[in-house]
């Protein structure tokens, strides 16, 4: 098979991580006989400091005429912020803003579906915060609604009767409920058929929405088990109980924070990879952390979280999962082998650089 990849290398870590996604990517074309092009594109702070523009038109288009887009993480608040505090620079425009790249792939592409495995490797229990009997039970996916909600809508900031006031509203629509709900049970029958929704109804009227739209949704599944939750008994059960969970869907930003609560309870932010999925089948995947810009040029990153990100593009938008399974034994094997990066360092493991991580995964292969 032929594809199309645009790669994004983005900030801080981005680039060493996606560097060795892409070198795994390479081995996978080469064992399976497929032919993978890359399209470079420059974006985030990278691309407000070549072009003035976190992301030019151009580049989008190129980007969202390929197959799917492997991302690294953009941003970088050691040069630009949002906030403006502490003498760092603040946006000056939506075109400076570094999350623009992000957000226009996700908007543009309509990529509504942010899929967000949590699972702890067995070779990592030592490594989780979690206990260890918890954490070998937790193998969950967070399936976050990635282009309305708070984050889009309207917002201001602005003096009410002599007082500063800020409001952000959260809008959503039947549509992109339904079409979030019915990605979440397709995505539960392949796994454990349990699908839990986790809101806010007794405090949001979207909370009410969801409720409606997935009720109605969850009578197409009936072989899928459906349940609610509200956030706040989500959050501690994902500590007290993470076992007990399949798929996780919720709105945007519940959904973004239950993500790295999940990811972080798991291990190390360096494992945890993600998809953002569209009804074209195209995605966009990135590793679920940031740039991590404390320890970005000492080749100490964790590749891992970018490489089973490569898994899931190669799983969900090339309908490839013999080979996205061969990426992931192959990261298993690696950790078997006693392989680690100083983020995942247990007693007896060798500690590698990110390059040397990505060779031992690619070897294994
Ligand atoms: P972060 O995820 O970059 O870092 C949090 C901690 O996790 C740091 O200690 C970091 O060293 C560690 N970490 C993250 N990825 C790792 C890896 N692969 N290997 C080893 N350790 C790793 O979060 P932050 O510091 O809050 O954000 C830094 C920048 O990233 C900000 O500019 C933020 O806006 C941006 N960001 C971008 C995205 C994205 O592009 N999708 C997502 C989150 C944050």
């Amino acid at each position: 098979m032929e594809k199309r990849i645009a790669v994004l290398r983005g900030d801080g870590i981005g680039p060493e991580v996606v560097n060795e996604a892409v070198k795994v990517l390479d081995r996978v074309a080469q064992r399976f006989g497929h032919t993978f092009t890359y399209v470079n594109i420059t974006g985030g702070v990278a691309g407000i400091e070549a072009y003035g523009d976190a992301l030019r038109r151009q580049d989008y288009e190129a980007a969202a005429a390929c197959d799917s887009i492997l991302f690294g993480s953009v941003g970088d608040p050691r040069k630009y912020t949002m906030t403006g505090a502490n003498g760092t620079k603040k946006y000056k425009s939506r075109k400076e803003s570094d999350v623009k790249a992000l957000a226009s792939f996700r908007r543009g592409m309509e990529l509504y579906a942010n899929v967000r495995p949590a699972r702890v490797f067995p070779q990592l229990t030592a490594a989780a915060p979690l206990k260890d009997a918890l954490a070998r039970e937790m193998d969950l996916i967070v399936l976050r609604e990635n282009t309305a909600g708070i984050f889009y809508a309207n917002k201001y900031r602005k003096e009410v009767d002599g007082e500063l006031t800020a409001c952000d509203e959260c809008v959503y629509t039947w549509s992109q409920v339904e079409r979030h709900a019915r990605f979440a049970f397709q995505l539960a029958m392949g796994r454990k058929k349990l699908v839990t929704m986790v809101n806010k109804p007794n405090a949001m009227e979207t909370g009410v929405l969801w409720q409606t739209v997935y009720e109605k949704v969850a009578q197409d599944f009936p072989e899928v088990r459906y349940e609610t939750m509200l956030v706040d008994g989500c959050a501690a059960r994902l500590v007290s109980c993470p076992g007990r969970f399949d798929v996780i869907a919720a709105e945007n930003m519940f959904g973004d924070i239950l993500s790295d609560l999940a990811n972080s309870a798991a291990g190390s932010l360096g494992l945890a990879g993600s998809g953002d999925v569209g009804g074209q089948g195209k995605g966009l995947y990135q590793c679920a952390g940031g740039s991590a810009p404390d320890i970005a040029g000492k080749g100490i990153a964790n590749p891992i979280a970018e490489i089973l990100s490569a898994a899931l593009m190669l799983r969900l938008s090339f309908d490839m999962p013999e080979e996205a399974s061969a990426i992931e034994r192959a990261v298993e094997q690696a950790l078997d082998d006693g392989c680690r990066t100083a983020d995942i360092m247990t007693p007896g493991g060798r500690k590698l650089s990110c390059r040397e991580m990505g060779d031992a995964i690619v070897q294994a292969i």
